[in-house]
């Protein structure tokens, strides 16, 4: 099942990227593969899939030490300072850095491991009190105290928007960080500001987010189907 859901979803992205006239090569699609058994990860690569999310650290730790070395892993769950030393060692991507001290602290751990860590910053475009993310407003001031960190990259934005039940109102939502990420790079604050990365879009609405600009969709259950409790 996971390779017949993985070859219609790469198929809605090129679909996507042609009705709006992008070049489907410059999305990558990130098979977030939570609270999902190793076996799933291993099925899912052998159907040429080398991208995986995860949000929890403990969860991802076997996955990532078990499974074959050329799989590519983006950390997008809420990362506290003292798993950062994990999560350098373990991830190509950190892509919910959302205050200095935690870009600070994955820094020091990267630099220890003589890596660069290429990473996103998530932006909480609705502003909810509940959800992690820099406010729009603080996004600019934080990337210029961020540049300072030689072992990080600062290589786009990330963002989770309000839920709605329909995925076209998540589209003011990716366009917001798209005008954002517009402004960033205007003021070069981004590690490569002529093509920064945006990471948006899920199950439900990952074409639509790809009409905005988004070049990273999180899709879980739609590869997957619904994560265990
Ligand atoms: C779980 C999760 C996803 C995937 O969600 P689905 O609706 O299962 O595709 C994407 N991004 C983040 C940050 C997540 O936590």
């Amino acid at each position: 099942m996971i390779c017949e859901n993985l070859a219609v979803i790469r198929s809605q992205i090129a679909q996507a990227a042609e009705r709006c006239g992008r070049n489907p090569d410059k999305i990558k699609l990130v098979a977030v593969s939570k609270r999902m058994p190793a076996r799933a990860v291993e099925e899912a690569h052998l159907c040429g899939q080398l991208i995986f999310g995860e949000n929890y650290l403990q969860d991802a730790l076997k996955k990532v030490r078990q499974l074959d070395k050329s799989l590519q892993w983006h950390f997008i769950g809420h990362l506290q300072s003292n798993k950062a030393g994990q999560a350098a060692e373990l991830f190509e991507v950190i892509e919910t850095v959302d205050r200095l001290k935690i870009a600070e602290a994955l820094d020091k751990h990267a630099g220890k491991l003589g890596k660069t860590l290429d990473i996103l910053i998530q932006v909480n475009v609705g502003g909810e009190p509940q959800k992690s993310g820099i406010h729009p407003d603080k996004a600019e001031k934080l990337l210029e105290q961020i540049r300072p960190c030689s072992h990080l990259k600062i290589r786009g934005l990330m963002t989770m928007p309000p839920y709605g039940r329909d995925p076209e109102a998540s589209r003011p939502w990716f366009r917001t960080l798209k005008q954002l990420s517009v402004q960033l790079a205007e003021r070069e604050l981004f590690d490569s500001n002529d093509s920064v990365q945006l990471s948006m879009g899920m199950s439900g609405d990952f074409t639509v987010a790809i009409e905005e600009g988004s070049t990273l969709v999180r899709v879980g259950t739609a590869i997957f189907g619904p994560r265990p409790k």
